[in-house]
């Protein structure tokens, strides 16, 4: 289209321009025209010769006219004849040589009588007119001849002018018709550039819409990388931007950072019982109270689960610890969900420092606070302190250390006897781990057993404890049973009865003689893993007691639904006998209810006599404790040698 403009353009251009050309040479043709005079030029010139003559002829006829008249018609000739000299009629007649032989005749004809015409009279003047009749007919010729030329100069001029005029039209024609297309291309063109116009603004348009659209998708995923998509908290991402930039503004302001850590008490269980419907409410209702706390906009976040975090500046321990007991009071409230009513707490570690300044370490050290108030329990609010870190990092050597020991060899069994509470017989030894430590001498389990737990390195610990202990049972002349400690750790793999039945089969102890000591937390879970190991180990002879019993949560319902062997009553219980009316009852308690479940009732920790006649008095089956015997790294020798005696007290005290 835009070429088709450009052509049709380039077209008029022309046109036009070869219009002017046009009009230039009819300009040229209508010049010559009015320049061909020739044949004017030379009709004056011979009928003024002629009238001369005339005057001559008259002249010498009439006495009365005076030669001054005919001096005067001389000098008109004479300056007529100039005429033949110059001009059109002068290109005339140099242009044939019978014409300037003509001019040249006249010429010299006037010239004689312009110098004789005062000295002749009549009779020669007449005799003259004779010479100059002569020149009549050529001259008249000549005439004639010019009138030819300039007939047929304005014959051509015309026919050019007509021509030129035809041209001239249809070029014309053309330049309308030219003029016509581009009018209708350039409304064309106008309507496409108005299309178009339209369509650019319905495309701006819509490029406003989608930019619009955009900021607010880019607003909404902002929101999103900073917020909770679950109570639209600030997550975590903003909480280590936010705790970047609070450390920055502290130090500027020479400030403390407060960093608090949030982790709600037993939420898994609300999950479990209630379902995650109702944890996913708690969560949102949490939200909202926090919310309506009106603290900062970002002061508090959800970092995940069911953790919480608190980040400010500028506080002292005792406000940190007030804002933390504040923000506990708000979470402690109870709760209504789906018409049930649930109570939920909060532990909270909290760091504030006025010299640390990297915020991973900051993190790390209310993270310390909030793992040690949740070892002390339920609600409990702990400020970070430099013993904890150097707990942590006694931890770390001592997994080192721990797993050198394994390689290494390092840990051995003791054995503790458990007797028949009333003929004193040896019905049991319980293996004891303890760590030959090459520079700490012998270390007790209390000491790394948690750290095997968390690291998972009790499972092979308790591996070789357990292959020990029955290879050593399996060599005793008397068949006494081997009581082994099993971790909730071990109990939570699935692995682990096949790891007893082939220790079992491996040292040949019979199933029988095993006793496994499990505690109440190893059942305390949702997984059936560990009832399911115990319940097929015990149809296999496996022994099973309840180890610690008391201390933790058993609930009837789940004792009842597997069978065990034997409770042992915690010896926290048989230290306060004598000083606790309400151990007696639990022991009491406990005792009944073994007997009731059809099981053995053991108890640990018999320091002296009277706690055994006590225990004797409360129906306890076994006993075991200082009183019969410490973990020694032996059992007694008629247990391996084969001959069994009674227990003196004395002996042994
Ligand atoms: P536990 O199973 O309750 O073991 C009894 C603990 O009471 C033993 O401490 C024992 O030495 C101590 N004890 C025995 N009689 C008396 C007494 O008359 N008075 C006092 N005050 N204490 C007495 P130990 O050997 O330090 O073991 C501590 C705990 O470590 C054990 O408690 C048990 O839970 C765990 N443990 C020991 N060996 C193993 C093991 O091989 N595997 C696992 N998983 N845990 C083990
Ligand atoms: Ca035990
Ligand atoms: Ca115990």
């Amino acid at each position: 289209m835009n070429r088709i403009l450009a052509g049709i353009i380039f077209s008029l251009f022309i046109s036009t321009g070869y219009i002017s050309f046009l009009v230039h040479e009819r300009q040229q043709e209508l010049q010559t025209l009015s320049r061909y005079t020739d044949s004017w030029s030379a009709a004056q010139l011979v009928s003024e010769y002629y009238r001369f003559e005339s005057w001559l002829g008259l002249y010498t006829f009439v006495d009365t006219m005076d030669l001054d008249d005919v001096r005067l018609r001389l000098d008109i000739m004479l300056s007529q004849s100039d005429l033949m000299k110059g001009g059109d009629l002068g290109h005339y007649i140099d242009s044939n040589k019978e014409h300037r032989e003509l001019a040249l005749q006249l010429q010299s004809t006037l010239e004689y009588l312009d110098v004789h015409l005062e000295k002749m009279n009549r009779s020669d003047i007449k005799e003259y007119l004779k010479v100059m009749h002569e020149l009549d007919s050529p001259l008249s010729r000549l005439s004639s001849g010019a009138l030819d030329k300039d007939v047929n100069s304005i014959n051509n001029a015309n026919h050019n002018i007509q021509t030129l005029y035809y041209i001239y039209s249809a070029t014309s024609v053309l330049l309308i018709i030219l003029s016509a297309i581009l009018g209708v291309l350039i409304f064309y063109q106008n309507r496409n550039i108005l299309k178009a116009h339209l369509q650019v603004k319905s495309l701006a348009e819509e490029l406003q819409k989608s930019k619009e659209k955009l900021q607010i998708q880019n607003t909404k995923l902002e929101y999103d990388v900073y917020h909770d998509s679950l109570t639209e908290m600030n997550n975590r991402h903003f909480f280590w931007e936010n705790l970047t930039k609070t450390i920055e503004v502290a130090k500027k302001d020479n400030q403390s950072v407060v960093v608090m850590l949030f982790d709600l008490d037993r939420f898994k269980e609300v999950n479990d019982t209630y379902g995650h419907d109702a944890g996913d409410i708690l969560l949102r209702q949490i939200s909202h109270r926090l919310e309506s706390m009106s603290l900062a906009s970002d002061t508090l976040y959800r970092l995940g689960g069911d953790e919480f975090a608190f980040l400010s500046s500028g506080l002292t321990e005792s406000q940190a610890v007030s804002r933390a007991q504040k923000i506990c009071e708000f979470i402690n409230q109870p709760y209504t969900i789906y018409n049930t009513i649930i109570n939920i707490t909060t532990c909270v570690g909290i760091v504030i420092s006025d010299t640390e300044r990297r915020s991973d370490f900051l993190y790390k050290f209310a993270d310390l606070a909030l793992y040690e108030a949740k070892n002390e329990g339920s609600g409990k609010i702990k400020v970070f302190r430099q013993r904890m870190l150097d707990k942590l990092q006694e931890s770390r050597t001592l997994e080192h250390d721990m797993a050198m020991a394994i390689v290494n060899k390092e840990f051995v069994v003791y054995y503790q006897p458990i007797v028949d509470s009333f003929s004193r017989e040896i019905y049991s030894y319980e293996a004891l781990i303890r760590w030959i430590h090459p520079l700490k001498g012998i270390l007790s389990p209390d000491s790394f057993i948690p750290v095997a737990e968390k690291t998972g390195m009790i499972n092979e610990m308790g591996k070789s404890v357990l292959e020990m202990a029955c290879r050593e049972a399996a060599t005793w002349a008397v068949p006494a049973k081997i009581s082994v400690n099993v971790s909730p750790v071990q109990l939570s793999s699935k692995a682990f009865a096949g790891v007893v039945l082939s220790i079992l089969k491996d040292t040949g102890l019979p199933n029988e003689r095993l006793e496994l000591e499990v505690t109440e937390s190893s059942l305390f879970t949702e997984s059936t893993t560990p009832m399911n190991t115990l319940s097929k180990l015990r149809s296999l002879g496996v022994k099973i007691s309840i180890d610690d019993f008391g201390t933790g949560y058993s609930s009837l319902s789940r004792l009842s639904r597997i069978a065990f062997d034997k409770i042992k009553i915690d010896k926290s219980f048989v230290h306060t006998l004598s000083t606790q009316e309400d151990a007696i009852n639990i022991i009491k308690l406990i005792t009944g209810m073994a007997k009731s479940l059809n099981m053995k009732a053991i108890a640990e920790g018999v320091e002296t006599q009277e706690q055994l006649e006590s225990l004797q008095a409360l129906g306890c089956d076994f006993a075991q404790g200082y009183l019969f015997g410490k973990p020694q790294p032996y059992v007694a020798s008629e247990i391996r040698n084969g001959y069994q005696e009674q227990f003196n007290c004395e002996r042994l005290s």
